[in-house]
């Protein structure tokens, strides 16, 4: 393999990011051996735990913000850093949870602490629905923005009956609060899974695995955790030691899944691309799902609340619909155009090729093709067909005169004359070589064919172009050969071209300046 192939190339640029991740890796297993040999020496070191625990979330985020700085495209980095958000919302919650603990506030109904732990799942919903659709529509990045703020609010009414504020804060049971903290954890890893069916490229694989493992590991442990604090009222201990668990595992995927030098676009070759499709289509409904379905779960506590919240629900995903349906049709209109664009292209490349550089009139191989299809059609109808080849007479005296750049002018005036004498459409004149030219005319008979070569010889010679060296008359004129024949099966096209080469041949021979017949 040469020395400067992209896989020899790829993970020296990718190893400063994944040797840090490496590191975040190390200080959160640290982290986590401390927590639970803190527990262990003293059972009563809660305050420190949770900040441990805080850590964690920190670990977590650094590691994403990692991933983001890596050589990724804008897609993915937006991803991460949708994660990292909800990482820094974890953090709150931890950081309002050991204030708590500080305060001996009472656990058995939710606090604000909750409600960042609850909202830190919009930002990674958002980053899960996120589709490549959006990316380069900045307007929807203000839609899933008031999404968000949307979400965010349904969320504390959730939480609370009663503004905080007012003092008299009437917020859910814990037991409530495990099922909605259950429930989120559960449709996050899930849409997650889901989004992993889409077969995603190599960058965003490496996010939806990471992703998925980091939130079914924390619905586990959280589903646990909650079992152990409710049912068997083990409020605090050892066992939360296992919060970490989930960031240690998210860390490790980061570390030992090197974030790859895949294409932008890349995507999986073998991947069934129907079911990828429907995947990236159903991901935007999700957010709007959920909103739906918490908006209804509030409408009996709060009816307008519930009601305003589907609507705006229900109009975001409308406008966002809409904004969508606009730049598909926009991309056909420009696909449309290109694809114009490029028959036309495509038609001038072909016309070019069969073209001559210098006079404009068709070149050797477009006339070779006419010969060969007229010469079948002529066996087919049993009409004649007439070949001219027309040489240019002591050229190469005119050429040493007056110089090339003369002479290539004198040809395209000839060109140009020649071609005024044909008389159908059907009839095809091309440069044959250097200063010969070739007509082939369709169902022509030999006196027509007489007419036309007579009228060229004339016409050339009326242009009144100087060749002084020429003794024939002291301008330029050309020798034709003329073959008209009837084609017959079995014989092929090239004796009617020998036998018009040996009409020109004599009427070189006879003094030039002449038609001659075969
Ligand atoms: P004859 O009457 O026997 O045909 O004599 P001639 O001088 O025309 O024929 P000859 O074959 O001796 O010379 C042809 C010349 O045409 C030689 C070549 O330099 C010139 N020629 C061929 N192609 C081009 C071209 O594209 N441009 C120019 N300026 N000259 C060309
Ligand atoms: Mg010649
Ligand atoms: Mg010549």
């Amino acid at each position: 393999m040469e020395p400067n192939a992209p896989s020899f190339a790829a993970p020296a640029a990718v190893c400063p990011h994944w040797m840090s991740t490496r590191v975040l890796l190390a200080v959160c297993a640290i982290s986590l051996l401390a927590q639970g040999v803190l527990i262990v020496v003293d059972p009563q070191a809660m305050v420190a735990l949770n900040v441990l625990i805080a850590l964690d979330f920190v670990f977590a985020a650094a590691g994403c913000l990692i991933s983001c700085a890596s050589r990724q495209n804008a897609e993915t980095r937006m991803l991460w850093i949708l994660v990292a958000c909800g990482f820094l919302l974890s953090i709150a919650g931890q950081i309002g949870s050991t204030y708590d603990l500080v305060m001996k506030l009472p656990q058995t109904t939710a606090t604000i602490s909750d409600f960042f732990f609850l909202i830190y799942g919009i930002p990674v919903l958002l980053a899960i629905s996120f589709t490549s659709d959006e990316a380069d529509l900045r307007v929807l990045f203000w839609l899933n923005g008031a999404q968000a703020i949307v979400a965010a609010v349904l969320i504390y009414f959730q939480l609370f009956t009663i503004l905080p504020s007012t003092g008299h804060l009437a917020a859910i049971s814990t037991t409530s609060l495990m099922d909605v903290y259950n429930a989120e954890n559960l449709t996050l890893a899930g849409a997650v899974t889901l989004r992993l069916f889409g077969n995603p490229a190599s960058a965003k694989r490496r996010f939806y695995v990471a992703l998925s493992i980091y939130l079914w590991s924390y619905a586990v442990v959280s589903l646990i955790l909650g079992y152990f604090e409710l049912e068997r009222n083990i409020a605090q201990g050892l066992q939360d030691v296992f919060w970490g668990l989930p960031c240690l595992l998210l860390l490790a995927v980061l570390a030992f899944w090197p974030d790859g030098s895949a294409a932008p676009n890349e995507t999986n070759k073998n991947s069934n691309r129907s079911i990828g499709l429907l995947v990236d289509n159903l991901s935007p409904v999700l957010f709007t799902l959920v909103m739906v379905i918490m908006g209804a779960r509030i409408a009996s506590a709060y009816p307008w609340i519930g009601f305003a919240s589907i609507t705006i629900a229900v109009v975001l995903y409308g406008l966002r619909a809409a904004l969508l349906q606009g730049k598909y049709l926009r991309s056909q209109q420009d696909l449309a155009s290109s694809s114009r664009a490029l028959v036309d292209a495509v038609d001038r490349l072909q016309d070019i090729s069969i073209r001559d550089g210098l006079t404009g009139i068709y070149n050797r191989r477009h006339f070779d093709e006419v010969l060969l299809a007229e010469w079948k059609r002529s066996i087919r109808t049993q009409k004649p067909l007439s070949l001219l080849l027309i040489d240019v007479d002591h050229f190469k005296k005119l050429n040493d005169r007056y110089g090339h750049p003369e002479g290539d002018e004198c040809l395209k005036k000839i060109a140009e004359q020649l071609l005024k004498k044909l008389r159908r459409s059907s009839d095809t004149l091309a440069r044959y070589g250097g200063e010969e030219f070739a007509a082939i005319l369709p169902e022509t008979n030999r006196e027509s064919a007489q007419l036309v070569a007579d009228a060229m010889r004339m016409s050339v010679e009326d242009l009144k172009i100087a060749n002084e060296d020429s003794q024939l008359a002291r301008v330029v004129t050309v020798s034709i050969g003329v073959c008209s024949e009837n084609a017959m099966l079995n014989r092929p096209a090239e004796e009617l071209l020998n036998a018009a080469d040996a009409a020109l041949y004599r009427a070189k021979k006879q003094g030039r300046n002449r038609v001659q017949f075969a």
